[in-house]
């Protein structure tokens, strides 16, 4: 499906083209189009990251299609079977960069598997055990009953709560 949206180039480029004239003088502004791919060149650029072909095709993938829990596998065989031509250090390398740049949130479940949330904003994750999946609890505004003391020089940065879920027997 990627390459149909860059072959399907045609007209979006007039809209890049009057895009870029009106964002040309004021600072510049991510607004969002409903474009997907106009969307990740201007997330990439925004965040300092060159919009290579890789990042574009990866970008696409991973905020194409709303707030999505994804490892590096699971993005891999995305591109696999969109034909994107990328290995999975790659997509690793990729992910990492993604999340260096803050467009991305890692979620580690298990010290092995590592989720990336492309919702970055404050909230809270249902581990389903059962199917491995990562759901983002809706209430953002989840209080712990007492946190712990913090060492001396120290602040809390965030609380990452993950609250493991299994099927009922
Ligand atoms: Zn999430």
């Amino acid at each position: 499906m990627v390459p149909e949206v860059a072959m399907s180039d045609d007209a979006p480029i007039l809209n890049d083209d009057a895009f870029r004239a009106v964002s040309r003088h004021p600072a510049r502004q991510s607004a969002l189009t409903g474009c997907p791919w106009h969307d990740v060149n201007e997330m990439l650029q925004a965040a300092g990251l060159r919009p290579t072909r890789q990042r574009m095709a990866l970008g696409w993938l991973l905020f194409g299609k709303g707030a999505r829990h994804l490892t590096a596998e699971m993005l891999y065989e995305e591109a696999t079977l969109a034909k994107v031509p990328v290995s999975l250090a790659t997509v690793y390398n990729t992910l990492n960069q993604l999340t260096d740049a803050g467009l991305l949130r890692q979620v580690s479940v298990d010290g092995t598997k590592t989720y990336f949330d492309t919702n970055v904003s404050a909230h809270h994750h249902f581990y389903l055990e059962n199917s491995h999946e990562l759901v983002d609890i809706p209430d953002p505004h989840l209080v712990l009953q007492k946190m712990p003391e913090v060492p001396e020089g120290y602040e809390i940065a965030r609380v990452d709560m993950v609250v493991r879920l299994r099927k009922r027997r």
